[in-house]
């Protein structure tokens, strides 16, 4: 199979977890870009699985030392995408899945270019999205509400996706995710293209 970058965004409670976690089965060899961040963890969250999780100074020498693709500053947090496990994982042909905030999107598509495939994904309104954060029951009121201000700004960037999953029903959502990581895989790149052209006019 055929590499692919697949970059999913979207408010924090959005979704983004449960339906990777149930497509999982279905979108055949990935890698889950597993992020480094300095927010704390939360119950349940596992270190090196949901995230490498780290001290201010140990992120810093990270950015110091350009271990990172890309990094940004959300919540108050650093969070940032480890450049060799990616490389690693697309010379295996592997499809490799961020769940990064816009910010990281922007920075994702100017390194990686037009192979990137994009999906913007948000529960049915603002006000869903709070529920569901405060139902989640992993963060404290304060918490939840700078998140559901972040929100506000990170839907203005909708446009900047190539798909929109709206996720009120979590199995129609699953199945319009799991579309889209096949269809990731089908996508070329300017330069794939332009060699198939070359290797196609010889005679
Ligand atoms: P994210 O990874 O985007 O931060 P999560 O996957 O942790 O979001 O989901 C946030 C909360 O919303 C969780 O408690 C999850 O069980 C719940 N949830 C996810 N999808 C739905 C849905 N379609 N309907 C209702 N609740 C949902
Ligand atoms: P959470 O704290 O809810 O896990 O994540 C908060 C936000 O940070 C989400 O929008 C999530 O997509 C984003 N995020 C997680 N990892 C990264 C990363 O490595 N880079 C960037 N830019 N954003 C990230």
């Amino acid at each position: 199979m055929s590499s692919a970058i697949l970059v999913l965004s979207g408010p924090s409670g959005a979704g983004k977890s449960t339906i990777i976690d149930a497509a999982s089965s279905e979108i055949g060899e990935y890698y889950f870009s597993v992020s480094t961040t300095t927010r704390e963890a939360r119950d349940g969250e596992i270190d090196g699985v949901d995230y490498n999780f780290v001290s201010k100074d140990e992120f810093e020498k990270g950015i110091d030392d350009g271990d990172f693709l890309e990094y940004a500053k959300v919540h108050d947090n650093y969070y940032g995408t480890s450049l060799k496990p990616v490389k690693e994982a697309l010379s295996a042909g592997k499809l490799v899945i961020f769940d990064i905030d816009v910010q990281g999107h922007r920075l994702v598509k100017e390194a990686m270019g037009d192979r990137v495939v994009s999906a913007f994904i948000t529960p049915p309104t603002l006000k869903e999205l709070e529920s569901r954060l405060y139902s989640r029951g992993s963060d404290n009121s304060d918490i939840i509400e700078k998140r559901v201000q972040n929100a506000k700004d990170e839907i203005k960037a909708i446009d900047e996706y190539d798909y929109v999953i709206i996720n009120d029903n979590i199995q129609r959502a699953k199945e319009s995710f799991v579309s889209i990581a096949k269809a990731s895989r089908l996508k070329w790149s300017k330069r794939k293209r332009d060699e198939f052209v070359k290797g196609w006019l010889t005679l």
